[in-house]
């Protein structure tokens, strides 16, 4: 499912965060937010299985619409999405057009705003995957919009987390979930470098020990009932089988995968993923389907990747049994661009 930017503008800072708003659209204005225009062509972008045909796909959504179309997808997020000024008719706009809606978003939202979506909220076709970040990484403001955001759509939202260090604490990601009665899920993802202009990352080297923390984790959440699903960029040779198994008996999703996501940004440029934000950004109008993009630029990172001589996050990837049978991609392409390890 492709990833739909709605702003540049972020409302907390972080280490991880404010990179993201920087590189979200580089060369664009500091704070661009999508207009109802782009929004309407992008919606009806992925409101069709074939030809990018605007007006043909605005009858289709309309014909579907009467004919209790089919469920469909979309992802939003910014650096913050709910901090485009619109963004509580967006959501009731892509209801209206019959989309599923995931949010990623840190909820911290501007409390008119949050209580306008409050009143549209319709939690079954709605995802709210907030970022959460450790106690000592939060800040009291922070900390009181989150509490605010949870207790007004707790029973739309679930968790994300990132990696950004060696020795993650995730405990209090399940006393949150219990506090709220959240959606017992948490997606975990690595804090990958963004190329070509490194951030703050989690270094491969912490991996193996990362693993561990997981599997522990994956008990408690086990017990609590609560679902786990791994990000992309996770390295399968950094788990040992007591782990693996560990993730399977808790029910985890996981992955070892990279591939293109795609994120299209507020002014509809097209880019591969966050964490390769910089690599050519292409129009997205360009492209007559999402698979013909998808391909673009699966052969874009494929290329730029090899040219460096990329085959992996360890030199060991390269005769690699696991990456020849596609069971892992070798961690996060983007690290093509920095030293291997
Ligand atoms: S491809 Fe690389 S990271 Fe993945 S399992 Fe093989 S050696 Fe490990």
């Amino acid at each position: 499912m492709p990833n739909l930017l709605l702003t540049s503008l972020g409302t907390r800072t972080s280490p991880y965060s404010i990179p993201r708003a920087q590189q979200m659209a580089p060369g664009s204005e500091p704070d661009q937010h999508i207009s109802w225009r782009n929004l309407v062509i992008a919606a009806n972008y992925f409101d069709q299985d074939s030809e990018y045909a605007p007006a043909q796909a605005q009858a289709q959504a309309q014909a579907q619409a009467q004919a209790q179309a089919p469920e469909r997808h979309i992802t939003l997020r910014g650096a913050e999405p709910t901090s485009h000024p619109e963004f509580v008719n967006i959501y009731r706009y892509l209801l209206a057009r019959h989309f599923t809606v995931r949010v990623f978003s840190s909820g911290c939202m501007d409390p008119v705003q949050l209580e306008a979506l409050g009143a549209a909220l319709v939690p079954q076709k709605s995802r709210f995957v907030i970022n959460v970040h450790q106690e000592q990484d939060r800040t009291d403001v922070e900390t009181r919009m989150q509490d605010r955001f949870f207790k007004a759509l707790g029973a739309a939202s679930s968790l994300a987390f990132t990696l950004m260090g060696p020795d993650p604490h995730m405990d209090f990601l399940l006393d949150i979930i219990d506090e709220y009665q959240l959606r017992p899920k948490i997606r975990l993802g690595l804090a990958h470098p963004m190329a070509p202009r490194p951030g703050n990352h989690l270094s491969p080297k912490h991996y193996g020990g990362v693993s561990e923390t997981i599997s522990r984790f994956a008990r408690r959440c086990d017990q609590q009932g609560v679902i786990l699903t791994l990000d992309c960029g996770f390295t399968l040779c950094d788990f040992t089988d007591e782990q693996l198994g560990t993730l399977l008996r808790a029910n985890a999703n996981l992955n070892f995968g990279c591939g293109p996501i795609i994120d299209v940004g507020p002014d509809l440029s097209t880019r591969p993923c966050f964490a390769l934000s910089n690599l050519q950004p292409q129009p997205l109008e360009q492209y007559p389907t999402f698979e013909a993009l998808r391909r673009f630029f699966t052969e874009l990172v494929r290329a730029e990747t090899r040219k460096r001589g990329f085959f992996g996050v360890y030199k060991k990837c390269d005769p690699c049994r696991y990456a020849k049978r596609g069971q892992c991609s070798g961690g996060c392409r983007s690290y093509a661009f920095e030293e291997r390890s």
